[in-house]
């Protein structure tokens, strides 16, 4: 097995703070960790966090090219703010050429599998072109995102497609919305302004709406296509395609 090597047991790092994760992960890993964020809150604590104790440690994103205004205008913000530059991802425009010729620009609007293949395209293809640069992913999933990502682990392993298995670690998957915007109050971290229009999380533009007291946090998302449960799996494919062993 070609997993990311471990000093320590996954039992072990399962009981270590944010803070230790992120220096353990840069100390041992070095430039084969990051952390790959959508400027959603959670995200940018983890950023905040990694400048101070394990400042270097790489910053990376998943730029569809469809992203709203106000988080590209974040990405600026956080890397002057940091002094970093965060790494983007972009999807493979020959693909990308394709899907569109074939499909149209708003193929996402037709069928839940065109959302998932626009998804593919834009998203999930590079975000494995980022995940092959890494052996320890650091992501801001949290378990009161949503029904579908209560039962989210700090730490796992997590298979590649090209067979390689890669730490994933949700730092911040046990805190809660209060402590996360606690943190950011107190350490002054740029937002997303698109949390003061009511949304509550942040993807493409199009595909993303506010949401209303008492939906789950990703209720927004592709609203068209299945609005039927609080339950509803609501993933791009991102944090799905990957099994864990
Ligand atoms: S969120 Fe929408 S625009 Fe963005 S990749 Fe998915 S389907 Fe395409």
């Amino acid at each position: 097995m070609t997993t990311a090597s471990l000093s320590l047991s996954l039992e072990e790092l399962e009981t270590l703070s944010p803070e230790q994760l992120l220096q353990w992960a840069h100390a041992e890993h070095g430039d084969r960790a990051g952390i790959i964020t959508s400027f959603q809150d959670t995200g940018s604590v983890i950023v905040d966090l990694a400048q101070r104790v394990a400042p270097g440690l790489r910053v990376l994103t998943v730029d569809t090219l469809r992203l709203h205004p106000e988080t590209y205008a974040l990405l600026e913000r956080m890397e002057q703010r940091y002094g970093i530059t965060i790494e983007r991802f972009t999807p493979d425009p020959e693909r990308l050429r394709r899907m569109v010729e074939q499909h149209g620009e708003y193929l996402f609007f037709d069928t839940k599998a065109k959302q998932e293949f626009c998804c593919e395209v834009r998203k999930v293809g590079p975000n494995q072109r980022a995940l092959a640069t890494l052996d320890v992913w650091f992501t801001g999933l949290r378990r009161d995102q949503s029904a579908f990502r209560k039962a989210t682990p700090k730490v796992s392993r997590v298979k590649q497609p090209d067979g390689r298995h890669i730490l994933k670690i949700a730092p911040l998957a046990d805190w809660t919305q209060e402590e996360v915007d606690a943190y950011l109050e107190a350490h002054a971290v740029p937002k997303n302004t698109l949390y003061e229009q009511g949304y509550t999380s942040i993807g493409c533009m199009i595909c993303t709406t506010p949401t209303r007291a008492g939906e789950d946090k990703r209720a927004g998302r592709w609203r068209w296509l299945n609005q039927h449960s609080a339950g509803e799996k609501k993933e791009c494919g991102i944090h799905t395609f990957a099994s864990g062993i």
